[in-house]
């Protein structure tokens, strides 16, 4: 019988070699903009089936130009990893078996593989080994997963049950942080009701880091309040980390509930090199943290760790008549905000096994040298001001226009979007921009596996012919 599977992944696998195989040569930015992207693929719906082989081709021929290079070791844009080659297979048997992984009788071998690399992820972060976990879509949900958590935790404390009664009537939970939260705790907040009037943002230290006098201050200022103290485990612009040993001693004392924003940084657990910066974190209440960047897992991925099993379990706990439970075994809706899901421990539980402990160590360590390869060959150019050397694998620069008047920031902030965008236009390197500290400036993230001492000399000669 033919049943187009042979034929339609036969497709699927030339061109998918094909892409991987040419990064190296090929742009790392779009070559086509926006409106032939929509006249090629805008098409009007096809009224008769097509045949799936062919379905496959048109895709490719019509997205052309408009895949930007960020599986390859030439991309430095936001923070954004590639693929491990163990990863991404796994990530295609994944939609090959197409396990709802939502328990453990939709998908017996996806729950085990989910259940064995969550403790595999607990071990390599140095988190408690008795804390829950859960497999989310990346960060952003990891942080609604773990907040759900402690807003259960911290008004259970108080008496109230808000699953059942709901926040309206109900203690107003503060969330304190040094103000330079991700915008993913913003949008957390807004789903789980906690209101943006209730997140207080304290001054940050010249490193990036929440000052205890000024949490102190706040937590003594409403003592009965309900409160999260978010810390950070690299920050998006510059990899910084707060204080932690100090910060949740304190935060504890006040019986707030801590938790951390470790997207990127928390792997620096995984380097002996790195991991004093994370030294304590493991007394927080809740950790979270990608797969899809520093991990090189496909997209999407990340993880939600919880200490208070029975906080997570209380807000995420989902039973129905016609469910069956898994009993001994771990049903993954039971920690998780969704329902239906895509097995997502496949990926992690082979990215993992392909580095072992020793490649993850490696690979963190070698992305944060070739971050700061970049910034030190691009902070030699003439013109260019290094902004922030790396603290793990984030740096930041601007360039500085050679005809503006004296300190006049708005004609650096030009300079530094028109030199941003000559770089993406040879096509050899990609960088993106951001605003810190009031001025404009270029970000450099590195976190793809594949990034060699070769690709960081490349990006420094685009940037030096962008100038
Ligand atoms: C990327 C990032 C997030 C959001 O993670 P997603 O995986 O994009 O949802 C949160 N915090 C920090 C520090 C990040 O870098």
């Amino acid at each position: 019988m033919n049943n187009h599977f042979r034929e339609t992944l036969g497709v699927a696998l030339q061109h998918a070699l094909a892409h991987l195989e040419s990064l190296d040569a090929s742009s790392v930015a779009a070559t086509v903009d926006l409106a032939t992207l929509r006249s090629r693929l805008v098409k009007p719906m096809n009224q008769l089936p097509m045949d799936p082989g062919q379905v496959v081709e048109e895709l490719v021929a019509d997205v052309r130009g408009g895949i930007l290079g960020s599986a390859g070791g030439r991309f430095f844009g936001w923070v954004i990893g590639g693929s491990l080659p163990a990863a991404l297979a796994a990530d295609w048997l994944t939609a090959a078996w197409d396990q709802n992984a939502a328990r453990y009788a939709c998908g017996p071998a996806a729950a085990v593989v989910e259940e064995a690399a969550g403790a595999w992820l607990k071990e390599i972060l140095r988190l408690p080994e008795a804390a829950s976990f859960a497999f989310v879509t990346g960060c952003q949900m990891a942080h609604v997963t773990c907040l759900a958590a402690a807003r259960h935790g911290l008004l259970a404390a108080r008496g109230w049950e808000v699953e059942q009664r709901g926040l309206s009537g109900a203690p107003a939970i503060r969330l304190l942080t040094s103000g330079l939260r991700h915008g993913s705790i913003e949008r957390a907040v807004r789903l789980l009701g906690l209101g943006l009037d209730n997140v207080i943002d304290l001054p940050a230290d010249s490193q990036g880091r929440l000052q205890l006098p000024d949490l102190e201050r706040e937590l003594q200022r409403e003592l009965a309040r309900p409160t999260v103290v978010l810390l950070q485990a690299g920050d998006i612009n510059t990899g910084a980390f707060d204080s932690f040993p100090e910060c949740i001693a304190m935060a504890k004392r006040y019986g707030a509930w801590v938790h951390v924003d470790g997207a990127i940084g928390l792997w620096a657990a995984a380097s002996p090199q790195y991991r004093h910066l994370l030294q304590g974190v493991e007394q927080a209440d809740s950790w979270a943290t990608d797969g899809h960047k520093w991990l090189n897992v496909p997209f999407d991925s990340g993880y939600a760790i919880v200490a208070d099993r029975e906080a997570h379990q209380a807000s995420m706990l989902h039973r129905a008549p016609y469910l069956i439970t898994g009993g001994d075994a771990r049903d993954e809706g039971d920690w998780n905000p969704e329902w239906s899901r895509r097995a997502r421990g496949f990926a992690t539980y082979a990215a993992l096994r392909q580095l072992g402990k020793a490649g993850v160590a490696d690979m963190v360590e070698r992305c944060c040298r070739h971050a700061r390869a970049l910034v030190s060959g691009i902070g030699q150019l003439a013109g260019t001001q290094v902004l922030w050397e790396p603290v793990i694998n984030q740096g930041l620069v601007r360039f500085l226009d050679p005809c503006a008047a004296a300190n006049a920031t708005a004609d650096h902030d030009r300079y530094t979007e028109a030199v941003i965008a000559r770089i993406l236009a040879t096509g050899e390197a990609f960088f993106g921009p951001t605003t810190w500290r009031g001025v404009r400036c270029m970000r450099i993230s590195v976190c793809n596996w594949q990034t060699s001492e070769n690709d960081v000399e490349r990006a420094v000669r685009a940037v030096a012919a962008a100038l």
